[in-house]
């Protein structure tokens, strides 16, 4: 007989089709051209309105279906109203036929925290840096990341007419990450990818002292994750606070999920209960191969200035 399925895997079947659903409402936001820009803490912390938009989306849409599961969004939005065609209860058949690892099966709703960043990457977004953009749908039980969607909303938009526009991935420890081809970076390069608009002496100091081959400066966690998996770059380096606990949650999961490892600056794992810190204070640290040779790497003194 046919068990229904188990209800993580009902929660990653329907963040797979939200994270669709957000994807469409970032793509409209820009092409409606009225980005509603709001500064949160400075010109360099923005929201738009498609951050508003898709964060009401993906939070109504989950908490009707999983009432009792702790959802924790980015965004702090001034009204709860949320417009019927903003909800989307849709699912993904083919995560919902895949078997549910032993260790997960028995999870309640109450025992589920999702941490949403509706869209990451927003700074990006407003000067026309699509492909850096990916709506992220992190799922932590017991306080670690165990699944996540990335949706990447502008995925093939310079490669021309023809060309299918964004893609989801998605991920849970024990099965895999799909929706992309895994990739390792070029053997003996030193690749790092680290932030485009949130550098500082620390930072570059930092990047500095690992002596890479190259330094791609890109916007976005959810991107730099692609990065790793997609084999651009053989390491993610951010020596300062900045980055939030669901800009790390879904890439987090996915990236776990394929063998690699993110940390803080320290070594230290994040943590994601309902009740954690958000801020990432002491940066990040990522990679999908090879993570002690960059940790052993990083100086003592860029470690000091990081209070965890
Ligand atoms: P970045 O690599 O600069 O795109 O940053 C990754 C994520 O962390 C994005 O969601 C950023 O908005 C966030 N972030 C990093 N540094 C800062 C900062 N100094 N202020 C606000 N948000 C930041
Ligand atoms: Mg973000
Ligand atoms: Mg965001």
């Amino acid at each position: 007989s046919m068990a229904s399925p188990a209800l993580l895997m009902r929660v990653v079947a329907s963040a797979y089709s939200v994270a669709e659903k957000a994807a469409t409402i970032v793509r409209n936001v820009m092409s409606a051209g009225d980005l509603g820009i709001v500064e949160k803490t400075g010109a360099n912390d923005l929201q738009t309105k498609a951050d508003r938009l898709v964060q009401m989306s993906i939070c109504a849409s989950l908490a009707r279906k999983f009432p009792k599961v702790t959802i924790i969004g980015e965004e702090e939005l001034s009204t709860n109203e949320v417009t019927e065609e903003l909800i989307e209860d849709g699912h993904c058949e083919e995560i919902l036929k895949r078997t549910c690892p032993a260790q997960y099966t028995g999870i309640k709703e109450e025992e589920l925290v999702i941490w949403v960043d509706p869209l990451d990457g927003t700074k990006e977004y407003t000067e026309g840096l699509l492909d850096h953009v990916t709506v992220l749908i992190g799922i932590a039980y017991e306080g670690k990341a165990i699944a996540g969607v990335i949706n990447q909303p502008y995925y093939n938009y310079e490669a021309g007419a023809g060309a299918v526009l964004g893609r989801t991935i998605w991920g849970v420890l024990g099965i895999g990450a799909f929706g992309f081809q895994l990739t390792e970076a070029p053997a003996g390069k030193h690749i790092v990818v680290t932030t485009r608009s949130h550098s500082s002496a620390l930072v570059n100091d930092c990047i500095s002292a690992l002596n890479p081959d190259s330094v791609i400066r890109v916007g976005g966690a959810g991107n730099k994750i692609i990065q790793l998996v997609e084999g651009k770059a053989s390491a993610y380096v951010f020596a300062s606070p900045g980055c939030k606990k669901w800009d790390t949650c879904a890439p987090e999961a996915i990236l776990h999920a394929v063998g690699g490892k993110i940390t803080d600056i320290h070594g230290n794992s994040f943590q994601y209960n309902k009740e954690v810190k958000h801020m990432n204070s002491a940066g990040v640290l990522a990679t999908l191969r090879n993570y002690d040779y960059y940790a052993s790497r990083i100086p003592n003194t860029v470690k000091q200035s990081l209070v965890p």
